[in-house]
């Protein structure tokens, strides 16, 4: 057939040499419940039931492809999806060490519970690890099992950082409870000092973890982040009167205001402060 004769008569398939056949089709698309009237080729039985969509949708145009003698089908459909806004309010969310974090709308993310038990485990495994002799069996399975106990504590930090960051920003929350600004702070705020204990080089990694999971699933579920800056102290503010103390001291574990006399968890008390954040009055506190 010369070229520019061509009619549209049964599609081919591009190359008989290519792994997967298929091609493409655009025009008028029918799913029923048993099967599917496809453009230029008719209805078509449909061996799985209930995979495509029916109702509510547009379908525009298909793929139909070959693979070891069966024939499938995919659609490419438009549709309308409710609107994703949030409507919560702001959350600001403190990046503890006690807590992995704190939530000023209660939530909090707890270290693992088994975490102190796998700690202690890992320095008993590494204590045998240092008395086995070089170049030793015994050596390279004592070092299989560092490295597993290493695997078990970052599987269980993980763990506990999806569900936690999920429970504040996840996209299946309705958009009543889903915040429509979260607060984080600046991690430096923290201080984090080149440490080379063990537990707190972990620690440290899994605050990254959880600044870039709230950021990557805020951005799934239409949420905005906001940064609270590097001076902003929200430890020392009172999130009720606004007066900050002059020094609050790691090992005070709740906030006293002298001058309002507020009692509260001081990482609430903090992430209470991250959510009244004002982007445009960071400089004030520097
Ligand atoms: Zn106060």
């Amino acid at each position: 057939m010369a070229a520019g004769e061509e009619k549209a008569g049964f599609p081919k398939f591009k190359s008989k040499h290519t792994a997967r056949k298929s091609f493409y089709l655009e025009g008028s698309i029918t799913v029923a419940a048993k099967e599917i009237r496809l453009p230029r080729i008719g209805w078509a039985r449909l061996k799985e039931k209930g995979y495509l969509p029916c109702s509510d949708v547009r379908n525009l145009s298909c793929r139909i492809t070959e693979r070891a003698g069966r024939w499938f089908v995919s659609l490419f459909v438009e549709e309308e999806i409710a609107d994703m806004t949030p409507r919560g309010e702001i959350v600001g969310i403190d990046l503890g060490i006690n807590r992995l974090a704190t939530c000023s709308n209660g939530a909090v993310i707890e270290n693992p519970k088994q975490l102190k038990h796998s700690l202690k485990k890992l320095q008993r495994a590494q204590r045998a690890l240092s008395r086995k002799q070089k170049g030793s069996k015994n050596r390279a399975k004592a070092r299989a099992k560092v490295a597993q106990i290493h695997l078990d504590i970052r599987n269980q930090r993980l763990d506990a950082i999806h569900k936690g960051t999920s429970a504040v920003v996840a996209k299946t929350k309705p958009a009543h409870q889903r915040p429509q600004v979260i607060v984080l702070e600046d991690l430096h705020v923290k201080g984090m000092v080149k440490n080379h204990r063990l537990a707190q080089a972990l620690h440290d990694a899994s605050l990254g973890e959880i600044r870039r999971q709230f950021e990557y699933k805020s951005a799934w579920s239409g949420i905005e982040v906001r940064m609270a800056g590097r001076w902003y102290p929200s430890t020392k503010l009172c999130h009720r009167c606004k007066r900050k103390k002059a020094d609050m001291a790691l090992s005070e574990r709740i906030y006293r205001c002298e001058h309002c006399h507020l009692t509260m968890d001081r990482d609430l008390n903090a992430a209470l402060n991250l959510a009244q954040v004002d982007p445009l009055k960071q400089a004030e506190y520097r």
